[in-house]
């Protein structure tokens, strides 16, 4: 985008500065002036925006509101008469802006950092320009071929195989990842039961369909399964090893207990960078023991999936071509705003199968290129998501991506040999990405009271470091639970962060420590 773009958004049958006063008959409820006033507020919304995200870093992070403040500031009721561009835009600024919290902010290391991008911007305020739903191929060939073409390039990065295979990865684009890893629930039960479809999930006497996770899985994985009808009960979390990894011989000792007592195991879900310490599942063993039974494979790797684009960090998703699907969020680490997660699966005709209401034999008429994005999921409507992410996969380039993750890592390194190098603090986790988890070790000779009170006397310790931390509005940091106790977390993601950010957070964190 360095040249000056040969765009010109002018309507063909008006002149560019025609007002709607004189392209409208009266009597319809668009306001006077409708698109002058859009031009005048976009450019001020786009000075904005720059002015904005050009000095962030002066911004308290946290956002330092009471619960109830913002709602009590705004009116009771929506306006009578439409309002100025001028008036709303100012509300924003002083009345929202200081109850939000800065996830674009350099210093903002908190859950998985991230960055919502300025070409992201202008796709998103494109698409919302366009409207355009892409609920089937006609209602908007653009939504399901750009989508189709944007993941494809998407997939390359993952490594997952493609047309050159006989299994190419189809790609859909879903809100969440949580969405994604529920619509991989259903195509596990499609697989073995397309009866379920019909009579639900647990039908007859065959026994439960059984579902296997992580103990470190993300919490979306169990609420797929309830809402899918699986039923807690049948999520059956396997046991990890010290660095959090799934212990895969437990999960094939699970499977063949389950497989006895006369239940259905149906589906295992491997995490990819799990949410609490980015470790990795072994998936190679994971999908070896599926394939003996049969079980759907789904691949997690909301977070990690960015690193695998970089060459040294490929083997993070080696036998994913073995899985069956898999859900990465460009809104984490891929410089996509919320919300944009990729779903993949080599199974689409399973996923067609679980969701299309029109039967196969009736589309005989339709063009196998035009997909229908209606009978690849729940949602009816589809918007315009893969626009943002087709404006930043080509604004970046790979280069640019690749150079961010990897610095990230790095700098994810360089912060874990600080924590290892001051005696107070331990770490609690290897550091495979860019998050590094560490806890305050507590004051040495606690012999009075049981082990029990002194470990929740530290824990209350580092939470109390992460607050102080985090009152000072420079940064916001969050902690995890691993092994029962409490741990600091720290994750590097956003485009914007320096290495004094992050120097910055463990100083803090650091002098935090003296103080408790
Ligand atoms: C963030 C995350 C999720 C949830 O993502 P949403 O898009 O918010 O639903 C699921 N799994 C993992 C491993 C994650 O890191």
């Amino acid at each position: 985008m360095s040249k000056t773009p040969d765009f010109k958004p002018v309507r063909a049958n008006a002149p560019a500065n025609a007002t709607d006063a004189t392209a409208h008959a009266a009597g319809n409820a668009e306001p006077a002036g409708y698109i002058d006033d859009f031009r005048r507020a976009g450019h001020d919304t786009v000075d904005w925006i720059a002015q904005y995200l050009s000095s962030l870093g002066d911004r308290q992070v946290l956002a330092a509101t009471k619960p109830g403040q913002l709602y009590d500031a705004l009116p009771p009721s929506a306006p009578q008469q439409g309002e100025s561009f001028e008036a709303i835009l100012r509300d924003f600024d002083q009345l929202v802006m200081p109850a939000v919290t800065q996830w674009n902010h350099p210093r903002f290391f908190a859950y998985f950092a991230c960055t919502g991008t300025t070409p992201a911007v202008l796709g998103e305020m494109l698409a919302a320009a366009l409207n355009t739903n892409g609920l089937h191929w006609k209602t908007s060939p653009a939504v399901a071929e750009l989508e189709q073409k944007t993941l494809d390039w998407l997939r390359q990065w993952l490594g997952l195989p493609g047309g050159e295979s006989k299994n190419p990865w189809f790609g859909i684009v879903y809100d969440t990842a949580s969405t994604s890893s529920m619509h991989a629930i259903v195509c596990a039960r499609e697989m073995v039961d397309p009866e379920a479809r019909v009579h639900g999930a647990n039908h007859g006497n065959q026994g439960d369909l059984v579902l296997y996770t992580s103990d470190q899985a993300h919490s979306s994985i169990e609420k797929g399964a309830i809402a899918v009808g699986i039923g807690q009960k049948n999520v059956r979390k396997v046991p990890s090893d010290a660095q959090f990894r799934m212990n895969a011989d437990a999960l094939a000792a699970m499977v063949a207990e389950d497989k006895a007592a006369g239940k259905r195991p149906f589906c295992v879900v491997a995490t990819i960078g799990t949410t609490s310490s980015t470790s990795v599942d072994p998936l190679p063993q994971i999908v070896d023991v599926a394939e003996k039974y049969g079980m759907w494979v789904h691949v997690d790797c909301a977070y990690a999936g960015a690193a695998a684009v970089l060459p040294e960090h490929k083997h993070i998703l080696a036998a994913a071509e073995r899985a069956h699907s898999l859900v990465f969020n460009a809104h984490k680490w891929l410089l996509t705003p919320i919300d944009l997660s990729a779903f993949y699966t080599r199974r689409p005709d399973i996923l067609r199968q679980a969701f299309s209401l029109t039967p196969e034999y009736l589309k005989t008429t339709d063009d196998p290129r035009a997909h229908n994005l209606m009978d690849y999921g729940v949602p009816l409507g589809h918007r315009f998501r893969a626009l943002k992410l087709w404006f930043v996969l080509r604004y970046f380039g790979r280069e640019r991506i690749e150079a961010m993750v990897r610095q990230h890592i790095e700098w994810a390194r360089r912060l874990a040999a600080l924590v290892d190098a001051d005696p107070r603090f331990e770490r609690t986790a290897p550091v495979p990405f860019s998050v590094v988890c560490f806890r305050y070790k507590g004051q040495p000779g606690g012999t009075q009271g049981a082990k029990n009170e002194d470990d929740q006397r530290v824990d209350g310790q580092n939470k109390l470091i992460m607050e102080k931390v985090n009152a000072s509005g420079r940064v916001f940091i969050s902690g995890t639970v691993l092994n029962g106790r409490q741990v600091i977390r720290l994750a590097i993601g956003n485009l914007h962060t320096v290495w004094e950010d992050v120097q910055e957070a463990w100083d803090l964190v650091a002098k935090a420590a003296g103080e408790v």
